[in-house]
């Protein structure tokens, strides 16, 4: 048995035929940026989303950057985001030079808790950036409600939650990353939706927004050598955007794969309180960027290591809260501010999850993750 985490290659030998045809093609025209198929995959993802622009970029990393930059934030100007994500969220704050101000998480779903928000506010902040992290989102409706008393940009970091559905308290229900003023998503080959190397986009529903992210993304320029502002080069290539084009059409059907296993793990770990399975937020759909439990009196580096023994991959998303970090020292945090993200990160455990898992597989993992937690190691 070898169970990885992703299993990008099953998933490729399903669709092998036409992206592989889709891929020669773009050997065969040369377009390798800004071919055809760039312009198409803008065009089908702003479609799936329901938003005006998506403009595409070379990585999720860049597109926050490319977002904040298109916001005109300076240097000292706050941005609130959470303690508990991947570092590209906040490292890309702290490059620009505005101050990541770092607040602790919800304990249900993980994503930023909008009761610390608000606190965090101070007459420098200029903008929010929560994360929907593993596949669901934040509590958006608060957190466009903080923000418009305070007058903050919403830059929503996507890259765990694409086709992820929020509905609003006020009855209305948008795609993960169309409901602040910009979202940023990656494609990174083991997102849910990936590509074969790197990739990333940025949506808007702003035309003036789409405009500057537009140019930022290619050196400040819309008259090729006549540069308006300062830019970054930032592309999803030709070749990538073709791979994208055909598993777009199948993301939901991907996600809904996603749900299926993570229905499965819920099921098997329903009566062990040693497992506390991932709450699903009644605002949020999840479409299950990771598989999240949070252990109770559990070794888990030897559970861990009993799973590997078994052919079975599992992963500790996050080991390390952001304010941890040695990149982070400079900045100065409350060490009592993050409770939930110290906790979560001693806790943690994701498993498996992914769009080829068959129950037979669910069944060997669950049963040895139960099969250590139920014994007296
Ligand atoms: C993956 C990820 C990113 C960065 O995406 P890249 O394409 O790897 O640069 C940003 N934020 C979160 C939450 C991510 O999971």
């Amino acid at each position: 048995m070898n169970i990885p985490m992703v299993d990008l290659r099953s998933q490729y030998l399903k669709i092998k035929e036409e992206v592989d045809s889709k891929i020669f093609n773009v050997l065969d025209t040369t377009a390798f940026i800004n071919g055809d198929d760039v312009k198409m995959f803008r065009n089908e993802l702003a479609n799936y989303l329901n938003v005006k622009h998506a403009i595409t970029c070379g990585n999720g990393t860049d597109a926050l950057q490319i977002a904040m930059m298109a916001l005109g934030l300076q240097p000292g100007d706050e941005v609130i985001s959470t303690d508990f994500t991947f570092i590209a969220t906040v490292e890309t704050i702290a490059l620009l030079k505005l101050t990541p101000v770092m607040v602790d998480v919800d304990p249900d779903t993980f994503c930023i808790d909008p009761d610390k928000i608000e606190k965090a506010i101070s007459p420098r902040t200029k903008a929010i950036m929560p994360v929907h992290l593993f596949g669901q989102c934040a509590d958006m409706d608060r957190i466009m409600e903080i923000a418009e008393k305070y007058n903050l940009y919403v830059i929503e970091d996507t890259a765990q939650a694409i086709g992820s559905d929020f509905t609003s308290d006020k009855g209305w229900t948008k795609k993960a990353g169309t409901i602040g003023h910009i979202g940023c998503t990656s494609f990174f080959p083991s997102k849910n939706l990936g590509c074969y190397g790197d990739g990333g986009a940025i949506f808007t529903n702003d035309d003036e927004l789409s405009e500057k992210m537009n140019s930022i993304v290619n050196h400040g320029m819309e008259i090729r050598y006549y540069h308006d502002r300062i830019g970054v080069n930032s592309r999803l290539d030709t070749i990538q955007a073709a791979v994208l084009r055909v598993k777009l059409p199948l993301l939901d059907e991907y996600n809904l794969a996603r749900l299926s296993a993570a229905d499965y793990y819920d099921k098997a770990f329903a009566n062990c309180d040693k497992i506390i399975t991932p709450k699903r937020f009644n605002k949020s759909t999840h479409t299950f960027h990771q598989y999240t439990v949070q252990l109770n009196n559990v070794d888990r580096e030897g559970l861990q290591a009993y799973l590997k023994s078994k052919g079975i991959a599992s992963a500790v998303y996050y080991p390390v809260a952001l304010h941890n970090q040695k990149a982070f020292k400079g900045y100065k945090y409350d060490p009592n501010g993050f409770a939930v993200t110290n906790q979560l990160c001693k806790t943690v455990l994701s498993l498996p999850i992914n769009t080829e898992l068959d129950n037979d597989t669910l069944k060997y993992i669950t049963d040895n993750v139960l099969s250590f937690i139920n014994s007296d190691y």
